[in-house]
């Protein structure tokens, strides 16, 4: 039987992707909605690393399934790498992407362009159920300008500039964010750890 992979997101669009990046692969990619879970795992880590390994964890724990999570956000130098691991809840609740882009534009005001470095990180944690995590982690580099571009994305995409582009991120293709970004990088080294989980579980089998 194929061996099934919990992706844990209620996203749609992250599904969509990890499904394609893995398609070639012998796994029957799931995701929690499918799986019927609706509880949410606290991200109550201080890092990313923590939060994706917290989420893996559990859900593979609570499935019996090797669990796939991420965890993501935007640190900006000049606020000491906050929102970091609050990039989704930065502000509070009840704003939108819009908002808090708004609010980190007020919040960097006066600051020059040299001082507006920043970069977006992203951790793959992958756990076996009752067994180790292994983890994957990239970033991208880039600077908050003072005024929102571009139309794609999600998120900071159009506060985030990409010096070697000169655009930001919500003016790429989707296509190109995916190769060059934090999350399409860190999935790409993920899928070589489920590739060698793969083949260790092979030439374990009698
Ligand atoms: P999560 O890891 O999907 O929970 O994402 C955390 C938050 O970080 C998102 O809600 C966004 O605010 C921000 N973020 C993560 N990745 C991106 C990105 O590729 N573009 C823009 N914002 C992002």
């Amino acid at each position: 039987m194929m061996q099934k992979l919990l992706v844990a997101t209620h996203n749609r669009g992250k599904i969509a992707e990890y499904r394609a990046l893995l398609s070639d692969l012998p796994l029957a990619v799931t995701w929690l909605d499918e799986q019927g879970i609706t509880a949410d795992v606290a991200e109550t880590g201080a890092t990313f690393i923590e939060n994706a390994c917290l989420k893996a964890a559990a859900y593979a724990e609570q499935t019996g399934l090797l669990t796939w999570a991420d965890d993501s956000g935007l640190e900006v130098d000049a606020l000491d790498g906050r929102p970091g691991v609050y990039s989704a809840r930065y502000g509070g609740p009840g704003l939108s992407d819009r908002d808090r882009s708004q609010r980190l534009l007020a919040e960097l005001a006066g600051v020059a362009p040299a001082q507006r470095t920043a970069r977006f990180r992203c951790v793959v944690a992958l756990a076996l159920p009752g067994g180790p995590i292994y983890t994957a982690e990239a970033a991208v580099e880039g600077v908050i300008i003072d005024a929102p571009r571009g139309e794609n994305g999600f998120g900071y995409d159009p506060i985030f500039l990409l010096p070697a582009q000169q655009r930001t991120m919500a003016e790429l293709e989707p296509a190109l964010k995916n190769r060059i970004s934090h999350r399409g990088r860190a999935a790409v080294e993920a899928r070589k750890l489920i590739i060698s989980l793969l083949d260790h579980s092979q030439k374990a089998a009698p």
